[in-house]
């Protein structure tokens, strides 16, 4: 899928004037994360602003909806923008292949091993996402987060 693809295959969920650009590579997060959006909003609920960037080497992704949603659906889309942002440490922007994050000293990116111009793997990486006192960080294998045990000094983000 390309980002033409994905913005036809969305077109209900956006109000006319949406734009966004995306490496190819992390369009298939969009795509799972524009599924769980339609999913969380009522009906008739659509975005009206999507911006789509980077962060530390990471995808960010800020969204505003036509009606400011409760508290429950604002939970269901914060947690889907978290699983783009941690799915998209694992994947290559340039091909969407499996990634890891790069840290060549100077700045981070994530690239498999074809598109990593020979900068090694960032050590001990692993994004944590906090909420309300607890922190969870993303685990790969079950594509979901697992809970870790409060630590008091981290500083939630
Ligand atoms: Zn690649």
């Amino acid at each position: 899928m390309n980002l033409d693809e994905l913005r036809s295959k969305y077109s209900d969920l956006f109000a006319d004037t949406v734009k966004f650009r995306c490496p190819e590579g992390w369009v298939s997060i969009l795509d799972k994360y524009f599924d769980d959006v339609r999913a969380a909003l009522p009906s008739g609920v659509k975005l009206k602003f999507v911006e789509v960037g980077e962060k530390y080497g990471a995808l960010t992704i800020d969204i505003e909806t036509t009606e400011y949603p409760a508290s429950d659906i604002r939970r269901r889309l914060g947690r889907a923008e978290n699983l783009a942002d941690a799915r998209s440490e694992h994947t290559c922007p340039d091909c969407g292949e499996r990634g890891t994050m790069r840290d060549d000293g100077s700045w981070m990116f994530v690239a498999c091993d074809r598109h990593s111009r020979n900068v090694k793997p960032a050590e001990n990486h692993n994004a944590r996402y906090g909420s309300h006192g607890r922190y969870f960080v993303y685990d790969e294998l079950s594509d979901g987060f697992v809970e870790l045990p409060v630590e008091p000094n981290w500083v939630e983000n």
